[in-house]
């Protein structure tokens, strides 16, 4: 049997096509409907989308938050038609950056049906479509929709998982090229057309690394047998790695990281952003209301643990990323829909913050645990961050309505906010704090929490009570 064609480029133009059958009628792949699924590279359509929305001035990843500086270059590179490395923690955007790429790539494209990597049409790479354009009459096709395969980095890693198995062997004993054992694709020739993103690239056996260079930059594979088989793959690599030095993640070879862009993801830079980021991922979209405050409190205390302005910054190792926010969000919401409340309370934190040690235990690490507790760097932060957000409050109360604020309190003398909620200045000022009514039970308690805070004209006795103490200090 002849398999010489299996070394040579087989390119398909309108004179020299098969027959195109879509759904089982005959299509011209060359007219208007067709022409823009076919034909073109990953690179091609997603340089022609950015260019179009660049000339139009739409964002191009509206998916992710903030990151200015790192969607310019992300364009750049793709433009240049470069592969893009991640280089940042778990949890600030990476994967999502990734998928906001493929995004650019067109819902829909045409491929030969049957193709275990979708070849393209008028230029199948696969030995079993070449012999089909070149053999048949008729050749059967399909639409796929875009591509993004992820292949997550893995030291336990075969050939046959990354590359596949291709046996120029079996072919040359006469295998017909549809069987299994003569090519089973593996990820990466999956991702053909599409995006292939490497979670974790540095974690990929260094064997592989050589063969994914080989792929990526001469567009031919190595058989174990020794073959060389040019597998012109049309991918766009995207790839992943954390810090050096961090846990458990080995190197990216020199020759692969030659071939790659780096743009570092960190943090988000604003607090505004960290909220942002928190609100769209949450996996409870709908529920109670998050009040501002809270969002500033629970954001704020993911934050400060990651700033090294944080009392208990230099104990901590391995610091929350943007899932803990989220979490934090999901948890609060979660225990006041649980307790059929329109808004969150500090209740919801739990009675000792349990809530927010639920969100945050997991994703911190402590140099070591003997002297202090992630228990008590959890609340220490979290004391610190909502006495930060009290004083913001402070601030907005204004002179003249401070004293009949403290009478009224004094008058009450004990005030539980789930309960004796009254007209009167205090809720009058809370309103302020409102952008809808369901949050007014919130406000009263931040405010109440501030004057507490700052002033020592009240003691909280327990979450939502609270007691006049100003007599003690006349
Ligand atoms: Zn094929």
């Amino acid at each position: 049997m002849d398999y010489e064609y299996i070394f040579e480029d087989v390119i398909v133009k309108e004179s020299n096509a098969p027959r195109f059958l879509l759904n089982g009628e005959e299509v011209d792949i060359w007219d208007n409907r067709f022409q823009k699924y076919h034909s073109k590279s990953v690179v091609d359509y997603i340089r022609e989308k950015l260019l179009e929305y660049e000339k139009k001035k739409i964002d191009l990843f509206p998916e992710i938050v903030g990151k200015k500086a790192e969607k310019e270059m992300v364009k750049t590179a793709l433009l240049s038609g470069s592969n893009i490395l991640f280089k940042g923690r778990k949890g600030y955007g990476k994967t999502t950056f990734s998928k906001a790429i493929a995004k650019l790539l067109p819902e829909k494209i045409l491929a030969i049906k049957g193709c275990k990597i979708h070849d393209d049409p008028t230029r199948p790479v696969c030995f079993s479509c070449k012999r089909k354009i070149l053999e048949k009459n008729e050749v059967e096709l399909t639409f796929i929709p875009r591509k993004w395969i992820r292949i997550a980095g893995d030291p336990m890693m075969t050939t046959r998982q990354l590359i596949g198995g291709i046996s120029i062997q079996k072919i040359k004993e006469g295998y017909d090229l549809d069987h299994p054992e003569v090519f089973t694709p593996g990820r990466v020739l999956k991702a053909h057309r599409g995006i292939a993103y490497f979670d974790e690239l540095g974690a990929i056996p260094s064997a592989l690394q050589t063969l994914l260079h080989e792929l990526i930059e001469e567009k031919q594979i190595t058989t174990p047998e020794g073959d060389i088989v040019p597998m012109k793959i049309d991918i766009i690599a995207i790839a992943s790695t954390n810090p050096a030095n961090y846990k458990g993640v080995a190197d990216i070879k020199e020759p692969l990281l030659d071939r790659m862009e780096q743009i570092d993801i960190g943090p988000p830079e604003t607090i505004d952003e960290e909220i942002e980021i928190g609100l769209r991922n949450m996996n409870l979209k709908r529920g109670p209301v998050i009040p501002e405050w809270h969002l500033k409190i629970l954001a704020g205390t993911v934050r400060c643990m990651r700033s090294k302005k944080c009392r208990h910054a230099n104990r901590i190792e391995v610091e929350p990323s943007c899932r803990a926010t989220i979490k934090l969000f999901d948890h609060v919401r979660a225990s006041a829909m649980r307790n059929m409340r329109e808004s969150v309370m500090f209740k919801d934190y739990g009675d000792n913050f349990e809530n927010v040690k639920l969100a945050l235990k997991s994703r911190i690490g402590l140099d070591y645990e003997e002297e202090i507790t992630k228990d008590e760097v959890i609340v220490s932060v979290l004391n610190d961050t909502i006495d930060l957000v009290c004083s913001e409050i402070y601030a907005l109360i204004p002179r003249d309505v401070f004293k009949p604020m403290i009478d009224e309190i004094a008058n009450l003398k004990v005030i539980d906010v789930y309960k004796s909620l009254e007209n009167g200045y205090v809720s009058a000022f809370a309103a302020t704090l409102c952008k809808s009514d369901a949050e007014l039970l919130s406000a009263v308690e931040i405010t109440l929490e501030a004057i507490a805070r700052c002033t020592g004209l009240l003691e909280r006795k327990g979450v939502g009570i609270y007691e006049y103490t100003g007599y003690n200090r006349q």
